[in-house]
């Protein structure tokens, strides 16, 4: 018994691996193999789309190769594997085939038709019964199609319109392409009410059940590029990782009036995101004033939200004054050098265009003219919830002397618990993380 169950599991592998190859081609992923005394005469794997044949399943093509194969059209004493619960025409085709017995993964609530929607090998009286075996890998099988739709629904919503608001400006997506250390494609949206039909880049990697999510927030004036050495060291542990750019930064869409912008919007656009997303186990990973909206979003729906490390962002009003200084040239000057502010000198040539690239174009400043009232508008500090999260060792805060300083005043009873990470550098806008930092986070938020 044991072994016939092996050997199922061994057969089915097989057929996995044909699923595989034809979602790498496109299509839906069910694999099929014909097996005689042990071994495979016959494979196959969903075409219908590539040989523009609406017969071309899996099984069909496994069949009439087993039947090459053995010189025979039928195909008596053979079973055949197959990763997907068999449609009414392929179980046709099997009892003409007269195979002894059909073996299958995951099952097809929509067109199954060895059980799920109606049972072709259910009738005692057609001459030739084969025999049904279910479930046989049915995670693996089931997972697989359940990855393809997500894939291709990401795919489609990458593709729909999203028109622009004559309120609204868009840079172009060359002025971001071919970043170092940035590969990642976002899906835009415009479906968030807060939104009002503007267009906003996330980007959003690794499975939508992982362990954690990294809710990486950007401040002013900086993006999702902020978190270029964090992305690839969440994805590798394993965790899901979304990187909205906010509205006015990065590739999102700018509204052209400075009054669009507030705290309260900002905050509501990334509720919004959250509870599309429908985010759980989220650790904020947020840099400068991107921390207190993220923030902000969490105190009004804790549950989802497990933890935060927070890089560089301050406590209301105990923000350095020369930080305060470089947003208010930002606000009145047009020529403002962004990625001089962001990253100083240390930056290179790449790193300047991405930093400039949101901006570049004269009217693209609407945030940057905004973000000095915004940052007064700041919701307060949700010392309870910051309380929670050191408690239970998921709050960490990055920053220089000064910064820790001014948390620890704010909420003194943080100094028991929360983890800090010093950070010397401060003359920046967008202290540079590394990889090494990201590493750390990983081990330390750890579910
Ligand atoms: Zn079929």
């Amino acid at each position: 018994m044991n072994f016939e169950v092996d050997s199922h599991a061994h057969f089915m592998r097989q057929a996995i691996a044909l699923a595989r190859e034809a979602a790498d081609c496109g299509e839906v992923p069910v694999g099929a193999v014909v097996v005689k005394d042990g071994g495979v005469i016959g494979r196959g794997r969903n075409s219908p789309l590539l040989s523009l044949d609406p017969t071309a399943h899996a099984e069909i093509q496994a069949l009439r190769e087993a039947a090459q194969a053995l010189g025979n059209y039928r195909l008596e004493g053979c079973t055949l594997y197959v990763t997907l619960e068999p449609c009414t025409m392929c179980g046709g085709a099997l009892l003409h085939a007269r195979v002894d017995q059909v073996v299958y993964g995951a099952a097809e609530p929509k067109t199954g038709a060895a059980g799920s929607v109606l049972n072709v090998f259910g009738y005692p009286e057609i001459n030739h019964q084969t025999q049904v075996i279910r479930g046989v890998l049915a995670d693996e099988c089931a997972a697989l199609m359940a990855e393809f739709f997500q894939q291709r629904r990401k795919e489609k919503k990458a593709q729909e319109p999203h028109p622009l608001k004559d309120w609204a400006l868009r840079n172009s997506n060359e002025c971001f392409s071919n970043l170092p250390d940035w590969q990642w494609l976002p899906q835009w949206r415009s479906d968030l009410p807060a939104l009002q039909g503007l267009r906003m880049a996330v980007v959003d990697e690794g499975a939508q059940n992982a362990p954690l999510t990294w809710l990486c927030v950007h401040g002013s004036p900086a993006w999702g590029y902020a978190f270029r050495q964090m992305l690839p060291q969440f994805l590798a542990a394993g965790h899901r990782v979304v990187v909205p750019d906010l509205p006015g930064f990065g590739r999102s869409d700018q509204p052209k009036k400075e009054s669009r912008h507030s705290a309260q919007w900002h905050v509501q656009i990334l509720r919004e995101l959250v509870q599309a997303l429908d985010l759980r186990n989220v650790v904020i990973c947020a840099q400068a004033d991107g921390g207190r909206l993220a923030l902000a979003a969490a105190q009004a729906d804790e549950a989802r939200f497990l933890g935060s490390w927070l890089i560089d962002v301050w406590p209301l009003a105990e923000q350095p004054a020369v930080r305060r200084e470089l947003f208010e040239q930002a606000a009145r000057k047009p020529g403002w050098d962004v990625a001089r502010a962001i990253q100083g000198q240390a930056a290179s040539a790449d790193e300047a265009r991405a930093w400039n690239a949101p901006f570049a174009q004269s009217g693209h400043r609407a945030a940057l003219k905004a973000w000095p009232r915004v940052q007064s508008e700041l919701p307060d500090i949700p010392a309870q919830l910051l309380m929670r999260w050191a408690g239970a060792g998921k709050l960490c805060l990055q920053g220089p002397e000064s910064c820790q300083a001014a948390w620890l005043r704010a909420v003194p009873q943080l100094s028991e618990s929360v983890q800090i990470w010093r950070q010397t550098q401060h003359a920046s806008l967008v202290p540079v993380t590394d990889r090494g930092g990201a590493a750390a986070a990983v081990e330390y938020f750890a579910p």
